[in-house]
């Protein structure tokens, strides 16, 4: 196959994984930085431009488009879409999973477990809004938060109230979720490749910290999960129409509930918890299904 790898930095562990396995399995793969590509919508044969030359005849495209070019990043994705490349997630369903409240609206219409969540423009009705989620404590996500900044615990009814109004007051969207105690700081991070989990861990928050983040200085193992826990994934990945993600779950007293589901996952700490080859399974997933016009929606 010829791959194409949209990516910004090379270097990066997930990046330099992915193009090692490509290679191992006899395929040519080729990096491109996602806001150099340039292209022509208009022409009656669609194509993607790089560097003077345009590009053709890729038979799948990895995209790894960072949470801040989501919006450039998908165009072009679209793009390679429009030109027949097999895209290993694609453009539309990229674009669901970064908008929270829209894949935890998603996520709800297939009756899948999550916090109790609500949100709301006007600061007027705070109060019901953090009552409507069962009360203090409340735990208070920015909407363009990653990495667990802009993810506050508001511990008091008045303590939430304020996050709330100070983050409405400089204009930031915001959701008000049920706090998940019982999950002690630890969430579980499920790597699920077509309809099957390939691998699972456990991050642990740092001493004191609620937010389980490896960024926030949490740290990783291997963990098994239960059945319930695996169907939850595998249905969450399939809601959002994506082939390869990384879905995150607490445990709660309810039974799992989903916190968010990662389209571009970084295989660094899952390869390294549980010792997989998840950037080789990735590419032979591409070899089964990589085949023109195989996508579910044409990047409408
Ligand atoms: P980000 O996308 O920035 O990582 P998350 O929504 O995943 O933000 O939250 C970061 C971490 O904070 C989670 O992995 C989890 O450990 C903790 N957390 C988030 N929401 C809740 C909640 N409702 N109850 C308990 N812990 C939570
Ligand atoms: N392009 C899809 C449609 O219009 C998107 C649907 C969605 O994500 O909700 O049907």
């Amino acid at each position: 196959m010829k791959i194409v790898m949209l990516a910004r930095n090379p270097e990066l562990y997930s990046h330099r994984r992915l193009v090692e396995a490509a290679e191992a399995r006899g395929h040519e793969i080729r990096i491109l930085n996602t806001l150099m590509c340039y292209v022509n919508i208009t022409s009656h044969r669609p194509a993607v431009h790089y560097g003077g030359e345009k590009l053709d005849d890729f038979d799948a495209v990895i995209p790894r488009i960072g949470a801040s070019i989501t919006f450039y990043g998908a165009a072009v994705l679209r793009q390679f879409e429009m030109m027949g490349v097999y895209p290993l997630n694609e453009s539309v369903s990229i674009v669901r999973s970064r908008d929270k409240l829209r894949s935890l609206q998603l996520l709800a219409r297939k009756g899948l477990g999550l916090p109790v969540t609500g949100f709301a423009h006007s600061t007027k009705y705070t109060d019901e809004l953090i009552e409507m989620v069962g009360g203090a404590p409340v735990v208070i996500k920015l909407l363009e938060g990653t990495q667990g900044i802009g993810v506050v615990l508001g511990e008091t009814h008045n303590s939430a109230k304020s996050v709330i109004e100070a983050f409405r007051g400089v204009k930031a969207n915001i959701l008000v979720q049920e706090y998940i105690k019982e999950a002690g700081g630890t969430d579980i991070r499920i790597f699920v490749i077509g309809d099957k989990v390939v691998a699972s861990m456990k991050r642990q928050g740092a001493e004191g910290e609620f937010r389980s983040n490896l960024h926030r200085g949490g740290t990783s193992s291997a963990v098994r999960i239960t059945p319930e826990e695996r169907s939850t994934a595998v249905r969450a990945v399939k809601a959002l129409g994506l082939n390869v993600a990384g879905v995150d779950l607490l445990r709660s007293n309810h039974g799992p509930v989903i916190m968010e589901v990662n389209s571009t996952p970084g295989l660094e700490g899952i390869e390294n918890a549980t010792g997989k080859d998840i950037a080789g399974q990735i590419i032979e997933f591409l070899e089964s299904n990589a085949k023109s016009g195989n996508t579910r929606t044409r990047g409408q």
